[in-house]
């Protein structure tokens, strides 16, 4: 007899929102198999069959428990809530079966039955937030590296979808929602409005609607999903709305519309399509009619694009702007931006928009190099005289590929020097590398400003170029893993008393000068 698996998604949990095919399926089948609480959900369907419910963690032993009822005959249903393929059951029931070398032409069958995912369900109770491109990103990093779920947070952010946060916080996952937030404050602005939905279509049932920078002082749980606006989303009346774009074409407070059918597809009424002439005046178009669309949010929220900071040299060696690259600068900053000049070497900018890769493609396409501002490794090399002492480029070139930008608990500054001279002051950084007689000295833990401020330590003399690629990350690394966060490195350094195998040396006390008092 053949076996076969039903893999159902019934929906958000109420039952008026669980699709007909998967009422059936759990009715045709022998067993269900499924988490307690989902379990429990289709309780008044299932009275009369033989149920396996397991713990939370156990999605593995009920997938490989399912296969073995299946492979003995029986129809078995697998349920899930939401939509089975979402981070349900539906993949690991296939890899499972693929272990097992399942193919679509064996004994068993293999049905998904698609589910109403929270993505949807929350989306309706909130009101029409995930008009336009959205995705989905799980904060759980039980199964998946943290890395990379800041990476396609990060990623989203900027590519302003509409973001749906799945599994965002647990009793034993707190931080995650925290620095979630974080990332999407760096490319949105805090009044982008964010709604959070608890168990949606079930008795406790709670939604919230708040915005970026508050969104934290509300309960999130294992049964929230967040949404997060893109940049037009708004607020009305308390439902929450992303245009999709119509305004651009049509007035929606008249019956008969300004522009006719094959008006709306000319040219002109689509300044922003993929086959415009460059030289048409597309910007204004499209800054008119997203002006447009602006002004209509502005009774219910502010539309400010959030503030971009990005830290801009025009090379790690070459200390020379070109007029073409502070054109483009001039043109980026524009009137609402700013642009200041930084004692660590860098012009740094400040731009609102929406967009910040965009503008980081056009720095770099101007040949101009551009790293984060913030607590990040800042390389501060010299100009190698010109050239002329151009030994120690390629290291220096090596050590901002492999460390510019990286975030550290607090900003350091590496510098670079190419000969003994060290007339850029790497000696004073907080990490001072020095070419001199085909070899590097290495100096740690400066202090740069303040009424004590001082050089770093003399650590090491004659390290080989070969190695001080390695020495100098091996260094940062340490930091980054021990120091405290805000801790300062020279503050690190006298604490631990030895990074990267170099050993901290107390620094000699002033003298103190008793001035007698007046009259003594
Ligand atoms: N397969 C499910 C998702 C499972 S992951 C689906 O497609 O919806 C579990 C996460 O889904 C929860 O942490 C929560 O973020 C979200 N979720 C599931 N059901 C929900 C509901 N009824 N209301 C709000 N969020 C829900």
């Amino acid at each position: 007899m053949k076996g076969k698996l039903l893999i159902v998604g019934f929906g958000p949990g109420s039952e008026e929102h669980m699709t007909k095919r998967a009422r059936e399926a759990i009715e045709e089948s022998d067993i269900i198999i499924g988490y307690k609480t989902y379990v429990d959900l289709v309780a008044d369907l299932i009275s009369n069959k033989q149920v396996i419910s397991t713990g939370m963690t156990e999605e593995v032993s009920r997938a490989q428990e399912a296969v073995k009822w299946a492979e003995r005959g029986k129809t078995v249903a697998v349920i899930s809530s939401g939509d089975a393929g979402v981070y349900g059951m539906a993949g690991l029931v296939y890899e499972v079966l693929i272990e097992k070398g399942w193919t679509r032409e064996s004994d068993i069958e293999v049905e998904v039955i698609p589910g109403i995912s929270a993505i949807n369900s929350c989306a309706a109770l909130l009101g029409a937030p995930i008009m336009h491109d959205a995705c989905t990103i799980s904060l759980s990093d039980h199964l998946t590296p943290w890395a990379l779920i800041e990476k396609r947070i990060e990623a989203a952010a900027a590519a302003d979808f509409v973001i749906a946060l799945y599994n965002p916080k647990s009793g034993r996952r707190t931080r995650q929602i925290v620095e979630a937030q974080r990332i999407l404050l760096r490319y949105r602005s805090p009044n982008t409005p964010v709604g959070l939905v608890k168990s949606a279509y079930r008795t406790r049932q709670h939604i919230v609607l708040t915005d970026l920078a508050h969104m934290l002082d509300y309960d999130i749980g294992m049964l929230t999903t967040v949404i997060i606006g893109n940049s037009s989303t708004f607020v009305y009346d308390g439902l929450m709305i992303t245009p999709r774009g119509y305004q651009r074409k049509y007035t929606l407070s008249a019956a008969e519309q300004p522009l006719k059918p094959h008006e709306r597809l000319r040219k002109e009424a689509e300044p922003w399509a993929l086959d415009q002439k460059k030289s048409e005046p597309v910007r204004e178009v499209a800054e008119a009619a997203l002006q447009k669309l602006a002004i209509r949010h502005q009774d219910t929220t502010t539309f400010a694009p959030a503030i971009f900071e990005i830290a801009v040299s025009p090379g790690v060696a070459n200390k020379n702007f070109t007029p073409k690259q502070m054109m483009v600068l001039a043109d980026i900053v524009d009137e609402d931006g700013t642009m200041m000049y930084t004692p660590d070497h860098y012009l740094k900018l400040e731009v609102p928009t929406s967009d910040p890769d965009l503008i980081i493609a056009r720095l770099k396409e101007a040949g101009l190099t551009v790293a984060p501002v913030g607590d990040v490794l800042t390389l501060k090399a010299c100009d190698f005289c010109d050239g002329e002492k151009k030994d120690a480029i390629p290291y220096a070139e090596q050590l901002y590929e492999q460390l510019g930008g990286m975030a550290l608990p607090k900003e350091l500054k590496l510098g670079v020097n190419g000969c003994g001279m060290a007339c850029y002051g790497a000696v004073r950084e907080d990490i001072g590398v020095v070419y001199r007689k085909g070899a590097f000295d290495l100096f740690l833990g400066g202090k740069t400003v303040g009424r004590n401020a001082h050089p770093g330590q003399l650590v090491a003399e004659g390290i080989p170029p070969s190695e001080i690629v390695s020495v100098v990350t091996r260094i940062i690394q340490e930091y980054k893993e021990r120091a405290h966060p805000n801790e300062r490195f020279h503050k690190f350094f006298k604490r631990v008393k030895q990074v990267g195998g170099f050993v901290y040396q107390e620094a000699k006390q002033a003298a103190k000068i008793e001035v007698p008092a007046c009259g003594e």
